[in-house]
Formats: C-alpha cells, sequence, structure tokens
C-alpha cells in the first residue's frame, strides 16, 4: 500500500535526473530507497476478506432462451464456479470461492434443506480462514431461509443471502451486481454482529423482515421497517440496526438441531371452511398460522373450529395476510382467553418458521409468545 502510494507520488516524466535531484533536494531519496527495498522485500498482504460463497440455485443461477426472457428462464441451471467466473470484480473485493449445496428453485425448499444448509453455513462461519458467507438463493422463500438462518446460526460473521429476479442471461440481468453487493457485504466490518442480511437491488435488508413484495420486477424485495442501507459502488452505508434477538443471541442453535415439527399456514379470507385447519391437524401440524384477514381476524362462525384446534394440542398463532403493520394482541380476539399465539409483525410465512423453532423448544403458549415477541 505504501509503496502504491509513493509510487503514485513520481510521475512517469520526473523519473529524469532533474526529478531525481528534486527528490534529493527534498530530501526524499532516503525515503524513495528505503521505500524500495521494502517494496522488493515484503510482499504486498492480502488484506481481502475470505468469503465463500454456497449456491443453492434460483433465479441468480438460471438461463433463459434468448435476451429477451427476462421472466421465462429455467431456474438453478448456472454453477457456482460460473457464476464467480462472470464476475472478475469480485476479486477486487475479496479472495471468494463456492460451493454448490444444492441446484434447485427455492419454491423446493423443504426443512430438510434448511437443516442441512444451515449446519453447513455454521460450520463454515466457525473456521477462522473465513470473514463471511454468502448464500445465493432463489427469491421466491429467501425470506424463509433468511430468517431461519438469522435464528439458529450463532456468529457475528456477515451472512449475507442474495437473489435475482432476473437470469443472467437477460438484458439489464440484476444477479450480477447483487451478488458483487452482497460479497461486498459478507466482508464488510460494518455488517458484523448486524444478523443474517438481504442483499437485493441495492438495498440491505434484514433477514428477519425482509420479504418479497413483487414478482417480476427487480425491487422485488422489503421490509415494512425499511432497509438497513444500500451497498453503492462497493461500500456499504447503514442508517438502521435491527432490534430483535438473532444469531449470537439466540436461544436456537443450528448444530443441536436434527428436525423439526410441522406447521401449516392457513391463508384467511372472506367464506371460509373449517376442513382446512382440520385437515392441517390430520396432516400432523403442531401449529396452524392463521393467516387472517386484517389484523389477524377470525370469521365468527370459525372461532369454535379454531378453538376445537387449540384444545386438541395444536397451538393457533394469528398472523395476517397483510404485508405490513402487526397483529396485536387482545385485540380481534381474546387471546389470553383461547391460549392462542400473536405472530406479532412477522409475516405468515416467517411466523411458521419461527413456531417450528420455537415448538423445539417449549409446548407453552406463554414461551411461545414470548418468542415471537423477542425475535
Ligand atoms: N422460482 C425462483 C426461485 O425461487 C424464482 C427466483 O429465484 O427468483 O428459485
Amino acid at each position: 500500500m505504501q509503496c502504491l502510494a509513493f509510487a503514485s507520488r513520481i510521475h512517469p516524466q520526473e523519473t529524469n535526473v532533474r526529478s531525481l535531484i528534486q527528490l534529493l533536494m527534498r530530501g526524499s531519496m532516503a525515503a524513495l530507497v528505503a521505500s524500495n527495498v521494502a517494496c522488493a522485500q515484503v510482499p504486498a498482504a492480502n488484506t481481502k476478506p475470505n468469503i465463500v460463497i454456497v449456491a443453492t440455485g434460483g433465479t441468480i443461477a438460471g438461463a433463459g432462451a434468448t435476451s429477451a426472457n427476462s421472466a421465462t428462464y429455467q431456474a438453478a441451471k448456472v454453477p457456482v464456479d460460473k457464476l464467480i467466473a462472470g464476475i472478475p470484480e469480485l476479486n477486487n473485493v475479496a479472495n471468494v470461492r463456492g460451493e454448490q449445496a444444492f441446484q434447485i428453485a427455492s419454491e423446493s425448499f423443504t426443512n430438510e434443506k434448511l437443516l442441512q444448509l444451515g449446519k453447513r453455513v455454521s460450520a463454515l462461519v466457525k473456521d477462522p480462514g473465513v470473514d463471511g458467507v454468502v448464500i445465493t438463493h432463489g427469491t421466491d422463500t429467501l425470506e424463509e431461509t433468511s430468517f431461519f438462518l438469522n435464528l439458529v446460526v450463532h456468529t457475528d460473521k456477515p451472512i449475507v443471502v442474495v437473489g435475482s429476479m432476473r437470469p443472467g442471461t437477460a438484458m439489464s440481468a440484476d444477479g450480477m451486481l447483487n451478488l458483487y453487493n452482497a460479497v461486498v457485504l459478507a466482508g464488510a466490518k460494518s455488517a458484523r454482529g448486524k444478523g443474517v442480511l438481504v442483499a437485493m437491488n441495492d438495498d440491505i435488508l434484514t433477514g428477519r423482515d425482509a420479504a418479497k413484495r413483487t414478482n417480476i420486477k427487480t425491487n422485488a424485495f422489503a421490509s415494512g421497517w425499511g432497509a438497513l442501507g444500500m451497498v453503492v459502488e462497493g461500500q456499504a452505508y447503514w442508517f438502521r440496526a435491527p432490534v430483535k434477538r438473532h444469531t449470537m443471541k439466540s436461544e436456537f442453535d443450528i448444530d443441536t438441531l436434527t428436525s423439526l415439527p410441522e406447521v401449516v399456514i392457513v391463508y384467511g379470507s372472506g367464506n371460509m371452511t373449517p376442513e382446512l385447519y382440520d385437515a392441517a391437524v390430520k396432516s400432523g401440524a403442531k401449529a396452524i398460522i392463521n393467516a387472517g384477514t386484517g389484523n389477524g381476524s377470525v370469521p365468527n362462525y370459525l372461532v369454535d373450529t379454531l378453538k376445537r384446534v387449540r384444545a386438541g394440542g395444536v397451538h393457533v398463532v394469528r398472523s395476517s395476510r397483510i404485508a405490513d403493520g402487526f397483529v396485536i394482541r387482545n385485540s380481534e380476539q381474546p387471546d389470553d382467553q383461547y391460549d392462542w399465539v400473536v405472530a406479532h409483525d412477522l409475516n405468515p410465512q416467517k411466523a411458521k418458521i419461527l413456531a417450528a423453532l420455537a415448538l423445539t423448544k417449549s409446548n407453552s403458549t406463554a414461551e411461545l409468545q414470548r418468542m415471537f415477541w423477542e425475535y
């Protein structure tokens, strides 16, 4: 660095006798000689962070038939090494290596895959030679995976989940810059201790509440509470920080998890049928996330069904089908009286992840509710 800085002060035209004499007169010759000796003897230190990209598939690894195919393509086609080779600029910001965990579209993620991915990420962040981890992921269930990892991996090293809305073969593909930004973020000291992050469309979001809000368009991800910051030209800029428990401060630990209980979401609408809840119970669900209308509302003709579900030992978690806002306990329904839980601001799919993890710790409604307040 010093060699470079010094050398850059000497314009090529200055390397003539007159310039050298001037340098000597300024007392710089000793510094020049010392600097050159130092440059010759000490190889430049590689201070770039070591980042592992764990690839799982998705559109960011997708390929379409023509460059006009921005929405019709096959996800999960391009191997991670090819993705990395396609962005030589990554070498300017990090020492990057790739691992292919899966090659799937994210709608096909299962609990088993979540556990497998979590365990691999946990092993990577324990390696002192790894400074940060990036996970390339399909955007459909990116919000589930990022929240799950945020809850179960104990580390302060940055873990960044990234996807793209267009395959790399499309015009104005967004994957290259998203991945570059994710690597920058994973290597940033300022990203440490902030939990699992999502890098999409220049935004930095927390994996806790980042959610896919629109499809097709490249500004697909947002949080009701706003972005934490942005990555611009290889630099992370921060404006907020997460306050909920995550990673280091979480009571869930991927290293001790072997399975997750079944949790089912029932989507609220007008004119519902009780059979949906009965089917969920029959399928072995240990909790039902009620994606209710408005403030997690339950139709008057279904209250008895949900009371019966709870009496049978299955937890009822009131969430909302509304993207923003939060469900207020004992408003709309007397949750204390019915022994139900409210999902706070978590959307139904995030509530499903937390309910599953919470049930690995406790079957008590009070404990579940505590976890929904804290995470
Ligand atoms: N269906 C794709 C997936 O989630 C969509 C995407 O990646 O954008 O894998």
